[in-house]
């Protein structure tokens, strides 16, 4: 008998699908993958001992549809469903129907998913366990005096924001009274289309800080430890293009204070299997609770890079009701590791998402060099999903060696037939604020002003960049509730708002 599972469904698809799928393996786990029809050639499927088709490519149709999930692995009559990120993975619904099925949820309780997934709540029961949190309110706005008197109260700026929120959605800064009204009604009104739930709060909006998160793992016998901390500060319009660990704004004393706190927060909710514990650090580097990630982060890899833990095959046996393998005290950071993520997106036509054929292509590789890609030669790059086809991880001895080692993989990294962001970072590492490890999460933005003053290529190139943030943002619409995640195609959004149509050939 196996020590763990026997068979496990990866509900999910890409590069994270193929993660799970290798960490299985090197378990001695059947694994299973699922597919829609756009990704009937795709490399999870070949990687997988059996696979079932689920769907048409619509994400409600195959990764998103519970019901087929739980078919597919009742057919192959697996032990347990890893989630991957993003899809179902936070979807409460999803693990009790797993739990109905007598299958194994490879992730938190559906209680603690439910809990964290309604941000309000989430604050109220960080508060009630002595967290601090981003100073707001504790409960959801009902009514513009409500508003107007906290906002007054925790000085302008403030920042008005969806309960039910994730990618950046119903978000809205507010500089003045004057404009608190209107931007109290779109932000409800936002997060109503994008998670039919327009349940809104305040919070106040710091200026400038570091958004530095904790990995936690957690298992059924209630050891908690941490893996240190990762910087996600580089974001385009509020989501993550680059992370680092360890961050280069923390000192060793405040690393341990954060480290300890997510902990705390971690036991006050029960919390099992892996999670992360989200802060903002502000400039006089108090620190304050922003949300909790019920599942595997995309930019888990950075931290595996420097501590040497398998983050997948922690998951899965802490699933299987084993205890986690060591103690804090063996787990050390060692060097540095920084991810890229790279997009099929064109920089040179306005980040426009770029789906295709990969004709050609050269990997990066040599030594610390991680690759995490569904990429194969003839890989077709299908519009349906989010645009993520690759991250790429270096790690150094120390953070100069780390940087010089990225700045020469994405020099090496070449792919043809499809666009994408590569030139973004070979400009971002070009940037003396990134080289010195010198920004927050305003970096973007504010290498974009100078641009306009003091023009030089790699600056020119980060406008093209953030026109591409643009474009993204814009396609990553979400409609339906918070539990059904129905997601449309970012690619087709984006291509619909530019006036294109979509050929087999891609978009004329
Ligand atoms: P979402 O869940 O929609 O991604 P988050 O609450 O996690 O939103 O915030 C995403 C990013 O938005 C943060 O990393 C940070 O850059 C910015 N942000 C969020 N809240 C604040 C705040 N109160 N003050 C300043 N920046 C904020």
């Amino acid at each position: 008998m196996p020590k763990f599972f026997k068979k496990v469904l990866v509900a999910n698809r890409g590069e994270i699908a193929i993660r799970i799928i290798r960490a299985l393996h090197e378990m001695e786990i059947e694994a299973v993958a699922v597919y829609s029809e756009a990704d009937r050639i795709s490399s999870h499927i070949s990687l997988a001992d059996e696979a079932y088709l689920l769907g048409g490519p619509i994400a409600s149709d195959s990764y998103l549809n519970i019901p087929k999930i739980i078919d597919a692995a009742k057919k192959a009559h697996v032990d347990a469903i890893h989630p991957g990120y993003g899809f179902l993975s936070e979807n409460d619904e999803f693990s009790d129907a797993c739990e109905k099925a007598g299958i194994t949820f490879i992730g938190p309780t559906a209680h603690v998913m439910r809990m964290m997934g309604d941000k309000v709540q989430a604050r109220e029961t960080m508060i009630k366990a002595g967290i601090p949190v981003v100073p707001g309110t504790a409960e959801p706005i009902t009514s513009l005096l409500q508003a107007k008197k906290i906002s007054q109260k925790l000085g302008y700026p403030i920042v008005v924001k969806a309960s039910a929120g994730g990618g950046g959605k119903g978000m809205r800064i507010v500089h003045s009274e004057k404009d608190l009204k209107k931007s109290l009604e779109a932000a409800a009104r936002e997060a109503k289309s994008a998670f039919g739930d327009d349940t809104i709060y305040i919070e106040k909006y710091l200026e400038s800080p570091h958004h530095i998160e904790i990995q936690i793992i957690a298992d059924k016998q209630g050891n908690v430890i941490h893996l240190f901390e990762r910087e996600c500060s580089i974001q385009r319009r509020h989501q993550k293009v680059i992370e680092e660990t360890p961050s280069p704004y923390i000192d060793q004393k405040l690393r341990d204070k954060m480290c300890k706190i997510a902990i705390q927060a971690a036991k006050a909710i029960k919390y099992t299997n892996a999670g992360t514990f989200e802060f903002l650090v502000d400039k006089k580097k108090n620190f304050y609770f922003l949300e909790t990630n019920t599942r595997l982060q995309v930019e888990h890899p950075i931290t595996e890079m420097v501590t040497g833990v398998d983050i997948v095959k922690l998951q899965i046996r802490i699933a299987a009701g084993h205890p986690i393998p060591f103690k804090q005290k063996d787990i050390v950071q060692t060097g540095h590791a920084i991810e890229c993520r790279i997009y099929a997106e064109d920089p040179l036509n306005n980040f426009l998402p770029s789906p295709g054929k990969i004709l050609s292509y050269r990997i990066p590789q040599g030594p610390f060099v991680r690759l995490d890609s569904y990429l194969y030669l003839g890989c077709e790059i299908p519009i349906y999903y989010d645009p993520l086809i690759g991250k790429l991880c270096v790690w150094g001895i120390n953070r100069k060696e780390a940087v010089q080692r990225l700045s020469r993989v994405l020099k090496e990294f070449v792919i043809k037939g499809i666009r994408t962001n590569l030139i973004f970072h070979r400009q971002v590492v070009l940037v003396p604020h990134f080289i010195h490890g010198k920004y927050d999460t305003h970096f973007i933005d504010h290498e974009f002003k100078l641009s306009q003053t003091k023009p030089h290529q790699p600056l020119k190139n980060m406008v093209l960049a953030v026109a591409a943030i643009d474009a993204y943002k814009k396609g990553r619409e979400t409609v339906g509730t918070v539990k059904r995640e129905y997601h449309i195609s970012p690619w087709l959004r984006v291509a619909r708002t530019e006036g294109l149509r979509h050929s087999n050939r891609g978009f004329i």
